[in-house]
């Protein structure tokens, strides 16, 4: 082992948190990293300086429960980096986040935000706790205990959080207003994803499906098929994973396969998806029991017949455990890190073509920075200006991403690294090191 390999093995392994394991994303982020910073023969410097995040803040946060007993959480906020401008990403709730997940998230918000060409750096939240298990004044006592912990983090010029797993509008509203009350005015722009009559903005919600399909019909123009021939299948059906499934159906698609957390749902001639999202609605927020589809489980779910696969769901979906089961020409990656490193080359071997995370799922950050830009201006736009603006940055970014894997004969994930990296690179050397 060369000194250099040595030195990153170490740099990059200093501090194995407790879900560093085979698969764990931050492992995962970690070897597409290096493979892009040897094809841009990034000196070990550069290597180190963005291999590591800027600010990693872990709080406690004492919340009063409604029993009157108090129950301490642990939160996190990561800055990987903010060399392209204030940095930006969502905060997630779950019971098994931890901070080197964070770190991963974070790194991937960076790459991501220079892929969507927003003036943003990148970040990452959590909170470990269970959602599910707290009443909505718990929520919110937790929430605004987070904020007041981070009031010197947060800021519309400095970090801007968003919604992400299990954190919703009402979430980032009372973010907003914890940190505007002790800012003695209303701050709308320190928080995107915000219910529209407090400075959110039409489309963003629906706005990372939107953005799945967007780079989806990119990709199968490429492979020229066309989207009304299309048999697709979509793991998780929350935010990205209905309306990518709803946006694909309007597109004329063949929607087969969908799924929740109660198992996937299988109709080879095809799911009504207006029909099953009226369902789930109607179900408590679940497709259990949805009657015109076969039950199936997930595994048998990421494995059918099937053109388009789009995980929607969480990370670690595609490991080398089923990688060679997928039967899929194409898959486009609407939730952070489905797909595990060394499942990559497998997926390349059967010649399936990856619509990466940090691009395929950019459209929520897309219209985050609009949010952001409409709340500093405070002059809001209609849906279809929102949306007409996201299709056109998405279909430029994916564009970009195309050319440099044709450059370079690389994969599309590849080229998403080489991409970001190369400009948050080129963009640091200009600003220089502040002594
Ligand atoms: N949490 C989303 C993501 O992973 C959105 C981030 C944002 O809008 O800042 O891209």
């Amino acid at each position: 082992m060369s000194n250099k390999e040595k030195m990153r093995t170490t740099g990059y392994y200093k501090e194995p948190g407790p879900k560093l394991n085979e698969e764990s994303p931050f492992k995962s982020m970690m070897e597409r990293f290096q493979f892009a910073a040897e094809i841009l023969e990034l000196d070990e410097g550069m290597f180190q300086y963005l291999a590591n995040p800027v600010k990693q803040i872990t709080v406690s946060i004492p919340v009063v429960m409604d029993s009157g007993d108090i129950q301490v959480f642990e939160g996190y906020r990561v800055i990987h980096d903010n060399v392209l401008g204030p940095s930006k990403g969502g905060i997630r709730f779950a019971p098994d986040v931890n901070i080197e997940e964070v770190k991963a998230l974070a790194s991937w918000m960076t790459w991501k935000c220079a892929i969507a060409n927003v003036p943003f750096g990148g970040a990452k939240g959590g909170v470990r706790c269970d959602p599910k298990k707290l009443s909505t004044s718990e929520l919110e006592r937790l929430t605004r205990r987070y904020t007041a912990n981070m009031l010197e983090v947060f800021g519309p010029d400095r970090d801007i959080p968003a919604p992400d797993m299990n954190t919703d509008e009402q979430i980032m509203a009372w973010i907003m207003d914890t940190y505007s009350m002790n800012a003695h005015k209303t701050e709308t722009a320190v928080v995107t994803g915000k219910p529209i009559i407090l400075g959110g903005s039409h489309g963003r919600k629906e706005a990372t499906g939107r953005g799945v399909v967007t780079v989806t019909l990119a990709a199968l123009n490429k492979l020229g098929l066309a989207p009304n021939k299309c048999r697709t299948v979509v793991q998780g059906f929350g935010n990205v994973g209905s309306v990518s499934a709803k946006l694909m159906y309007e597109q004329g698609a063949k929607v087969i396969g969908i799924s929740d957390i109660t198992g996937g749902y299988y109709n080879k001639n095809g799911i009504d998806i207006i029909d099953a999202i009226e369902f789930a609605k109607n179900n408590g927020n679940s497709l259990e029991g949805y009657p015109e589809a076969d039950k199936i489980t997930n595994e048998e779910l990421l494995q059918l017949d099937c053109d388009v696969l789009i995980p929607a769901a969480k990370e670690d979906q595609i490991s080398p455990r089923n990688a060679d089961k997928i039967n899929a020409r194409v898959i486009v990656e609407g939730a952070n890190g489905p797909v595990t490193a060394n499942a990559d080359a497998i997926l390349e071997g059967n010649d399936i073509m990856v619509v990466p995370d940090i691009l395929a799922n950019a459209g929520g950050v897309t219209v985050s920075y609009f949010e952001w830009v409409q709340d500093r201006q405070g002059y809001f736009w209609t849906e279809e200006r929102v949306n007409r603006r996201l299709n056109r940055m998405m279909r430029a970014a994916f564009d970009n991403l195309f050319n440099v894997k044709e450059e370079h004969n690389i994969t599309l994930r590849q080229a998403a690294y080489v991409f970001g990296i190369n400009k948050v690179a080129t963009t640091l050397r200009m600003r220089g090191i502040y002594a």
